[in-house]
């Protein structure tokens, strides 16, 4: 009679299960092996969990690295970076008996669209040692209405933890558009401000530090599921926003605030180019976020609008620029692409021109190579040079307004 193979753990024989794996000279059926797998799973979460963070890089490590792909901006890369060494050094410092607790500090980046809020969010995301999630306020709503709960955030960060609480709990959640939860006028009772000030309020709860019920899937469509419990007092929470038309109110109160002895000389030293620099969070609350909310947010920074010269070294000087990234499609086809000195320039002129930003670059240099993108795989070029000619004839031929549109959408 043929010997019948059996599980060396569970005893079933290779009829009774799924699958059998062989070893030297034993066997494991799918189901024990699963088992295993997550005994070890959670074996390593909970050693992990009280585990210190190992050689955490400095403040000054943290923004060199965000300097390779984001240029400029260097008042947010600093806020940014001693924000998430000090997170660190509290995860590693948590517990510890002495009367001295170090409260973390959540930030909020002030700055017109397309400045690289969300660029320095994910860079900061890649040399991370912790889960990391990002966020769009637009899509929460108050509790009871369609979207998400404000908890569905939670739920991502578990999602990048893999699952592990007790590592999503040392976490970082980077919250962008959080202008859009703006209040939207000073009477909320008319209608109901459901996108509004109920959210702020949920976001609150969050942002305050509490045991919130996280649902595992992050909606609410399956009420059978059971809710994890997360711990937020750890979670480093960074928001982003465009804030659009504050300029104006930091303005007003400047004007209103500048009275008395001083106020001529304080007035003329106003760099009118570059308001954003002068924010302060009551112009956060005159733009309808409750103060609540910015008393959890104590760190406030700002993006610096994108001149003519940060948009050219966008094109060429981060590690991943969008010229590094044609030269190597090309390259892997065997293409040297060279772009002449003065396409670059026309490029960034014409993003200027349509008012299209940094996104616009993209746009315009996709504008320019799809012809070439095209047609060059089936020559035996060994060289192609973008020429100022071509560059234009390209940008010319398209369609500006679609080149619009799809720098809107992104
Ligand atoms: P925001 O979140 O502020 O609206 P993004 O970070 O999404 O803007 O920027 C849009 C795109 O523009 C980025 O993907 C990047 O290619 C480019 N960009 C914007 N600002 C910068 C910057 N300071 N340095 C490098 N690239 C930038």
């Amino acid at each position: 009679m043929a010997k019948i193979n059996k599980c060396s753990f569970c005893g079933r024989t290779e009829h009774e299960v799924n699958l059998l794996i062989y070893g030297i000279d034993g066997y494991i059926c799918d189901e024990c092996a699963e088992q295993a797998m997550n005994i070890i799973k959670e074996t390593r979460a909970s050693k992990g969990a009280d585990k210190k963070l190992e050689n955490l890089p400095t403040p000054m490590e943290i923004k060199a690295y965000l300097d390779k792909y984001v240029i400029g901006q260097d008042a947010a890369k600093i806020a940014l970076s001693v924000a998430v060494y000090n997170h660190y050094k509290r995860l590693n410092h948590r517990g510890e008996t002495d009367d001295v607790e170090l409260e973390k500090s959540n930030i909020i980046m002030v700055g017109s669209t397309g400045t690289g809020k969300t660029l320095l969010a994910r860079t900061i995301a890649k040399m991370l040692l912790v889960p990391f999630a990002i966020v769009d306020a637009t899509v929460l709503t108050e509790a009871g209405y369609v979207g998400e709960d404000v908890e569905s955030l939670l739920a991502r960060l578990l999602q990048a933890a893999d699952g592990d609480v007790k590592l999503a709990e040392k976490g970082i959640v980077f919250i962008d558009e959080i202008d859009k939860i703006a209040r939207k006028g000073d009477n909320p009772s008319i209608t109901r401000d459901v996108s509004g000030e109920g959210v702020q309020q949920g976001l609150l709860k969050l942002l305050e530090g509490s045991i919130v019920n996280v649902p595992p899937q992050g909606g609410r469509k399956h009420p059978e599921q059971q809710f994890i419990q997360v711990d937020t007092r750890n979670i480093l929470f960074i928001c982003g926003g465009a804030f659009d038309g504050i300029e104006k109110r930091i303005a007003q109160r400047l004007n209103t605030h500048v009275v008395g002895f001083d106020a001529a000389r304080n007035v003329a030293k106003i760099d009118k180019s570059n308001m954003m620099q002068y924010i302060a969070p009551m112009d956060l609350k005159s733009f309808g976020l409750i103060p609540e909310i910015i008393g959890r947010l104590p760190i406030l920074t700002h993006l610096e609008p994108l001149d003519r010269k940060a948009l050219r070294s966008i094109l060429t000087e981060p590690k991943n620029s969008i010229v590094k990234q044609y030269k190597k499609m090309f390259e892997i086809d065997g293409v040297k692409l060279t772009f002449q000195e003065e396409v670059l320039d026309y490029v960034v002129d014409k993003a200027i021109e349509f008012s299209l930003g940094a996104r616009g670059l993209r746009s315009l240099i996709e504008v320019i190579m799809m012809k070439p993108m095209f047609e060059v795989p089936s020559t035996d070029l060994k060289e192609f040079v973008v020429t100022l000619d071509f560059a234009r004839q390209q940008v010319e031929n398209a369609n500006m307004a679609v080149l619009k549109e799809s720098t809107e959408d992104k």
